[in-house]
This record gives C-alpha cells, sequence and structure tokens, in this order.
C-alpha cells in the first residue's frame, strides 16, 4: 500500500489551496450573506482546469485522475462550500456524464465549452414529487418521431440559473417505469424553458439553486444520452460518481472548520492560559482530527477506486455518509471552541456550519446512502 500522493496531485493540491486563500476567501461573507453567485471565481476555475479536471485533454479537460479532483474539492470546501459544489456538479455529474456517455457529435459541441469553464452545466433529477424516490418522475419527455417534447418542473437545480447545458431526466414511457426514462440535453436558449426563483438558503447560499420549468419544450433526439430508456440508469450511474466529489466537499468543510478551530484554540486565552490547554478543548480537537483523517482516507479511497476500475457504488456511498456526518459533528465543535466569536459571520466557523449539513442532504441523503450500503453488504 502506498498512502503517499505523487508529485503532480501534492502541486494541484497546493495550487487549488493557494487560490481558495487568495481568490475565494476575500468575498466569501459577502457572497454568502447577499447570495451572490460567484461568477468570477468560477471564470478562474475554469482558467486553471478544475471545471474539467478528469475530461480528456482532447475535449479541453485536464485529463486528472479522481484522486487530484477531490483534492481540489477538499481544499476549495475548506473556504467556499458554494463555488466547490459548481466544481462538484460540473466536473462529477456534467462533464462525467457527457464523457463517458455521450455520442461524439454531442462531446465535440459541449464538452470542450463545460470543461474550459465557458459554460458551466446543471444536472436535473430532483423534481417536487421526486426527491430520494428519483424514479417517481413527473416531467414527460413525449417521443414525437425526431424529437421529444418536455414538460414538468424540475427542483432544487444547483447553477439553475447560471448553467447553459442542463441534463434533464424525464419519463418518455409510463407503462415501462424507470427503464421509461430519458435523459435529455436542453439548451438555455430552448423555447418553453423557463427558470424559477431562486431558493433562499441555510447554507452554500452563493450557489445559484433554482426551480425549472419546461413547457412544451421541443428537444430534438440527437440530444437524448444512450438507448431509449438509458435516462434513470445514467443518472445513478452519474451520481454514484458525484458521491466522491460531495464527499471530499463534507471533508474539505470539516478539514477548514478543524483549522479554524485549532489555530483560534492556540490564540484565545481563558484562565490565564491559551484555550487549547485545557483538555476539554485539547481533546476536542483530537477527536476532530481523528474523524478528519479517517473520512480522508474512505473519500481518497473511493476516488481511488474509481482510477483503478473497481466498484465504486459501496465505497463512495460510505465516504459520502461518513464525511458528511463528521463534518456536521466538526464544524458545530469549531463553533464551540470559538465561543461567542463563533457565532459571527467574521470568524467564518458558523458559514461553514451552515454549508455542512447540505452533504447529508444532496445527492442521495443520508438514509439513501445506507439504503445503498445496507443493499451492497447484504447482497
Ligand atoms: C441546495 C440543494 C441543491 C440541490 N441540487 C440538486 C441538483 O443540482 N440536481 C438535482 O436533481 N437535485 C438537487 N437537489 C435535490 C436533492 O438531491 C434532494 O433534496 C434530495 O435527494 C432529497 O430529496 P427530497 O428533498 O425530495 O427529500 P425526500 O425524498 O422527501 O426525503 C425526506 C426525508 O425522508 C427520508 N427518506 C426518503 N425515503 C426514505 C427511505 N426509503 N428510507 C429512509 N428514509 C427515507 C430522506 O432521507 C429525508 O430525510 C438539491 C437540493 C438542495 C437542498
Amino acid at each position: 500500500m502506498d498512502f503517499s500522493l505523487t508529485e503532480e496531485q501534492e502541486l494541484i493540491q497546493q495550487a487549488a489551496r493557494d487560490f481558495a486563500q487568495n481568490d475565494l476567501l476575500p468575498g466569501v461573507i459577502e457572497r454568502d450573506e447577499k447570495q451572490l453567485f460567484p461568477k468570477e471565481e468560477v471564470r478562474k476555475m475554469g482558467e486553471l482546469g478544475f471545471l474539467g479536471m478528469m475530461v480528456d485533454p482532447k475535449y479541453g479537460g485536464s485529463g486528472l485522475d479522481t484522486v487530484s479532483y477531490v483534492l481540489v474539492m477538499e481544499e476549495l470546501s475548506k473556504i467556499d462550500a458554494s463555488s466547490s459544489v459548481i466544481v462538484s456538479v460540473n466536473n462529477s455529474l456534467v462533464c462525467w456524464g457527457l464523457e463517458t456517455f455521450g455520442t461524439e457529435a454531442q462531446k465535440e459541441k459541449y464538452l470542450s465549452k463545460l470543461a474550459t469553464g465557458e459554460i458551466i452545466g446543471a444536472f436535473c433529477l430532483s423534481e417536487p414529487e421526486a426527491g430520494s424516490d428519483a424514479t417517481s418522475q413527473k416531467t414527460t419527455a413525449i417521443d414525437k418521431g425526431d424529437h421529444y417534447v418536455l414538460n414538468g418542473t424540475k427542483n432544487w437545480i444547483t447553477n439553475g440559473n447560471s448553467a447553459d447545458f442542463y441534463f434533464v431526466i424525464a419519463q418518455t414511457d409510463k407503462e415501462k417505469k424507470h427503464r421509461g426514462i430519458n435523459a435529455l440535453i436542453v439548451d438555455k436558449n430552448m423555447d418553453g424553458f423557463e427558470i424559477g426563483p431562486k431558493e433562499n438558503k441555510l447554507g452554500i447560499r452563493g450557489s445559484d439553486t433554482h426551480s425549472l420549468i419546461f413547457n412544451d419544450v421541443k428537444v430534438p433526439k440527437e440530444n437524448r444520452i444512450g438507448e431509449d430508456g438509458f435516462g434513470f440508469k445514467f443518472a445513478m450511474k452519474t451520481l454514484a460518481g458525484g458521491r466522491i466529489g460531495i464527499a471530499a466537499q463534507a471533508l474539505g468543510i470539516a478539514a477548514g472548520a478543524y483549522e479554524l478551530a485549532l489555530k483560534y484554540s492556540q490564540e484565545r486565552k481563558a484562565f490565564g492560559t491559551e484555550i487549547c490547554n485545557h483538555q476539554a478543548i485539547a481533546f476536542k480537537l483530537a477527536d476532530m482530527h481523528t474523524q478528519i483523517e479517517a473520512a480522508r482516507h474512505m473519500v481518497y479511497k473511493a476516488a481511488w477506486d474509481k482510477d483503478n476500475g473497481k466498484d465504486y457504488d459501496l465505497s463512495g456511498a460510505m465516504a459520502k455518509l461518513y464525511a458528511s456526518q463528521i463534518a456536521m459533528e466538526t464544524t458545530v465543535e469549531a463553533v464551540q471552541v470559538h465561543g461567542g466569536n463563533g457565532f459571527v459571520k467574521e470568524y467564518h466557523v458558523e458559514r461553514l456550519m451552515r454549508d455542512a449539513k447540505i452533504t447529508q442532504i444532496y445527492e442521495g441523503t443520508s438514509e439513501i446512502q445506507k439504503i445503498v450500503i445496507s443493499r451492497s453488504i447484504l447482497d
């Protein structure tokens, strides 16, 4: 076993750390408060190659491995989980889904623009009545020969307003249940496509979450991913990889909060000594450090599984379940270590605590991860 990173992976990790410190940190409190999308920061992340990290260089991507991707996700999430979710959706769900299952024509048309950040993408599965139960799709894509007619509403779509490219999952044949679902590429400028109001969220407030409404949107057949009826499988396969990115986001949020708590505990004095010298605080730090290290091993292992052609459904689900759980626990404790200062925005830990919660909800709630894990071990 070799637990060390390659020189290239270390360089990428450092580049992400520098970018997070220099470019994400300065405006992060304002973006969170005012719900501002990090437009300029996304442009720079495109230049740095963070938006198409695993895409083949022939399509304008960075051609890197999943381990490098999780290293970047971890570093960005230490500072700004609103920016890292954009990176996660674009890399894991949009670029990976398109590169793995798209036709050559679809890749030529969209992939290089997505990989370089010229455009960003969104992944639209959830609906008002289809969240965890993603088979209950009410959005319909009716087959009209050379095109589909799309009708329905999608909920909670990350990059909802900022994207130009949308993977939309919809039911074509109800009789065939999940085998009658298709995944279609929808362009923002298609007639009948409306963007609903922005959600006012607890956390990741800089990210742009909207409902989307489709009214008789005509989508050409060449925009379908895979064979007729492949849409549900496409969504599940794509989300299995997406979970590794969200697990890395949770890990980064936890590690960011821990680093702040460690520093604060070495500076803040109470009862004549730095608070880290009180065992109650030192033991919190010990627990945080141990849990983060365990989560890190799980996240890197899931990424390694993906890179090495191994099954990653189980390792990805376990990594997301555990990393999101410790992201909540660590951020709550980091606020506690900061005392009253933990409760105000300037010290960053309250934002990390709010941001941590979403990692237990999206791309499969913790309960859904336990279903995936238990099915896998009982199978
Ligand atoms: C900020 C944000 C961004 C998002 N981004 C996207 C996006 O880009 N694209 C997209 O498609 N979706 C997105 N989502 C949607 C997200 O994936 C769903 O919210 C999530 O899958 C849960 O679905 P739900 O909200 O309908 O909850 P429900 O499915 O109604 O679940 C409610 C509760 O019941 C539990 N539950 C449900 N079924 C079971 C079961 N069988 N056993 C045990 N417990 C169960 C759940 O775990 C949860 O605790 C986003 C959501 C948010 C909040």
